[in-house]
């Protein structure tokens, strides 16, 4: 479930400066297609035109051969689970943040959603556990933790569709493996959108697709693409 396809989208901000001009693509249900290309091309524009945060000028943008128009803005909240690259977190417990998107879970839900995150151990260290507050006057958290509770908030939603936008782009090299690691747990078997600007964080990706200047330069599996050099 949660296929997307892309046919001759074409989008711009402001009429005179064309940003996407006229690019297809699919990620089939369950496969993970990577967007990479340098900044300014057009990348998240991508994933914020299907979430329907403005609307294409022409072309189609499909989920499961739905057009994303006939779509209501509440069910493509609900089947799109998005990692940015700097989660802002609620002013709030853990538990409330990794709850956004399903207030109702129970507790053990929450609780293997954190362990599938591996935010397990530094929750244990926090005074009231989950219920500690983040944010401004509470914790602060480390942006690798932060991720940690993003991805743990994306397990409990498990929607069909996954938008990973330079996710772990802001962290340590380190940090930045661990992260890589929970995402990768949570992508598979699920429709997944990479957003990355290095082709080396994509290794796994079904299919690389580099955009620039708005359009696909390039596109191949990550060997195939260094083959061509
Ligand atoms: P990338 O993610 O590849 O860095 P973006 O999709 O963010 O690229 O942006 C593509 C182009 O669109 C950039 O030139 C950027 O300045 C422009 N742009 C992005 N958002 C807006 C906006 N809200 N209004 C006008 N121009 C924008
Ligand atoms: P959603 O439709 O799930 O709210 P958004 O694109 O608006 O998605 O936000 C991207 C991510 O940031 C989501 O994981 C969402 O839960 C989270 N988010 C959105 N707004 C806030 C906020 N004000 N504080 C903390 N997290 C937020």
């Amino acid at each position: 479930k949660g296929a997307i396809a892309f046919k001759d989208v074409r989008f711009s901000y402001d009429p005179e400066r064309p940003i996407l001009k006229g690019i297809s693509f699919e990620v089939p249900a369950g496969k993970t297609v990577a967007i990479v290309g340098p900044s300014g091309a057009g990348k998240s524009t991508i994933s914020r035109l299907l979430y329907r945060f403005y609307d294409i000028q022409d072309g189609s943008i499909t989920i499961d051969g739905q057009d994303v128009r006939d779509v209501t803005q509440r069910s493509l909240r609900a089947a799109i689970g998005m990692v940015p690259q700097d989660t802002v977190l609620f002013n709030d417990t853990v538990a409330y943040n990794i709850r956004y998107g399903r207030p109702n879970a129970g507790d053990a839900e929450v609780q293997k959603a954190a362990e599938i995150a591996q935010i397990d151990t530094f929750i244990k260290q926090l005074p009231d556990g989950y219920e500690t507050r983040v944010g401004e006057r509470g914790l602060k958290l480390s942006g690798g933790e932060k991720q940690r509770v993003a991805i743990a908030r994306t397990i409990l939603k498990a929607p069909p569709i996954l938008i990973l936008d330079e996710a772990t782009s802001a962290l340590d090299t380190t940090t930045e493996h661990e992260i890589q690691s929970a995402l990768d747990k949570v992508s598979e078997n699920r429709t997944t959108l990479v957003i990355a600007h290095r082709l080396s964080t994509v290794i796994g990706a079904d299919e690389i697709i580099v955009l620039r200047a708005g359009e696909i330069a390039e596109r191949g599996t990550h060997a195939g693409l260094l083959a061509e050099g």
